[in-house]
């Protein structure tokens, strides 16, 4: 655990066995140019700097047909967040929220998610832009965003650019 994970003054936290795998496999991991933390963008912006989705080779067939969406969603796993907050003091200015009131990466489970805008996806390598995570983060998942469907009746399931 990093020095920026050591507990602030007045925050509460539980006592955690060691982590118990949820079995999720990483699906690739994510190149970004922010190495640390203080680095990362708190949200990222559509206004931000090219990442990419690098995929292992195996799920490259499970990109197919994502290329027709302008945004997509990412989830990826915040590998170097504590796990065990449950409130927390972001501002460190003495007010205190609770964790599931809060986007912040320390949770019970570190998933983030990202609603990114797609600039190209070529093999294994999809190029975003709107990520916040740090480079080598762990992907979990890639999915269209959902205001790109058109509804699901009539089989007519998604609107292609
Ligand atoms: N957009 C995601 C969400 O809303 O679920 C994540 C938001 S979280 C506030 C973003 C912050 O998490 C970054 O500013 C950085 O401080 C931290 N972070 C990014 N990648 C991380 C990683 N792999 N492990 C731990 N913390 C990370």
């Amino acid at each position: 655990m990093s020095q920026e994970d050591a507990l602030r003054p007045g925050e509460q936290r539980l006592a955690i066995a060691p982590d118990d795998d949820a079995a999720l496999r990483f699906i690739g991991h994510i190149e970004t140019p922010f190495p640390e933390r203080a680095d990362c963008p708190r949200q990222g912006s559509e206004e931000g700097p090219e990442c990419t989705l690098v995929l292992k080779s195996d799920y490259a067939p499970a990109l197919l047909g994502l290329e027709g969406f302008d945004r997509i969603e990412v989830l990826y796993w915040l590998h170097r967040a504590r796990r065990d907050l449950l409130t927390q003091n972001p501002g460190q200015d003495g007010v205190f929220r609770g964790t599931f009131s809060l986007r912040s990466p320390l949770r019970p489970n570190p998933i983030g998610t990202s609603v990114v805008r797609l600039i190209r996806a070529e093999g294994c390598r999809v190029t975003v832009r709107g990520l916040d995570c740090l480079d080598q983060t762990p992907l979990l998942d890639i999915k269209p965003y959902r205001c790109d469907y058109a509804p699901l009746a009539k089989g007519k399931n998604i609107k292609v650019k």
